[in-house]
């Protein structure tokens, strides 16, 4: 084959990628999770799920579709309600790590419904709803933050610990850079809220932000019992 005709066939492949991503609507994933202790102990209240108390572990807040350039998409299909009876199989991992502290009390249909409407359907093109919670339950037992602090000390004793502390921790565990979000608790302190990392946009692994959230925090910060 000539030179031309290789040339073409890049050309192709290189149309072909960009009619993908066209296509598939986002660039990459947000996988934020989230500290339960930290959610309940600001001056909105929380309830327990159904289920009971959920374990002392980081739990799913959402994978959010998101741009390169910082925006994201949200609810793009209004057409593609939730729907319990796509995921039932995976209800026991959704209670365990994915789980609810709104209140009133309840099963998790609604954070869930929330998350597949407004996030979950912009991805829609990659993942079906199925996928979609299955891919975000596999991730986050890939990622086992709590070890990961664990590991360099940091636990959630109520101590105080420096933000630079917790970001370097995640890359050494993770590999990767994190952003931290805080909360303050009634007495104006600053805790350790959500992690944010990203996923490629097939929600396999874990890769480096295009471009990370910027989520301010006070230098030093409340990792909460709970
Ligand atoms: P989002 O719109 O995806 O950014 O999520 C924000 C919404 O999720 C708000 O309505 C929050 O109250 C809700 N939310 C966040 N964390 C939880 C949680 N652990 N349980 C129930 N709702 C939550």
């Amino acid at each position: 084959m000539g030179k031309s005709g290789c040339s073409f066939i890049l050309l192709e492949l290189l149309l072909l990628q960009c009619l993908i991503s066209l296509g598939q609507g986002y660039d990459f994933f947000y996988f934020v999770q989230q500290w339960p202790g930290s959610y309940c102990d600001t001056k909105r209240s929380c309830c327990y799920p159904t289920a009971g108390k959920p374990a002392a572990n980081f739990t799913i807040h959402g994978l959010w579709p998101n741009y390169n350039n910082a925006t994201y998409p949200s609810n793009c299909n209004k057409n593609s309600p939730y729907d319990g009876t796509k995921v039932s199989d995976l209800f026991s991992r959704l209670e365990v790590s994915w789980a609810t502290l709104a209140c009133p009390t309840n099963n998790g249909t609604k954070f869930w419904s929330h998350e597949w409407e407004k996030h979950g359907t912009c991805s829609e093109s990659v993942l079906d709803q199925h996928s979609y919670f299955e891919a975000t339950l596999n991730i986050k037992d890939k990622v086992n933050l709590l070890h990961i602090l664990e590991a360099a000390g940091i636990r959630p004793d109520d101590n105080f610990y420096k933000v630079e502390d917790i970001k370097e921790a995640i890359k050494a565990g993770t590999g990767y850079d994190a952003a931290v979000e805080c909360n303050s608790d009634p007495s104006r302190n600053g805790q350790l809220f959500q992690v944010y990392l990203c996923v490629d946009a097939s929600a396999k692994d874990l890769i480096e932000c295009p471009v990370l959230p910027k989520r301010k925090c006070k230098s030093s910060i409340q990792f909460p019992i709970f």
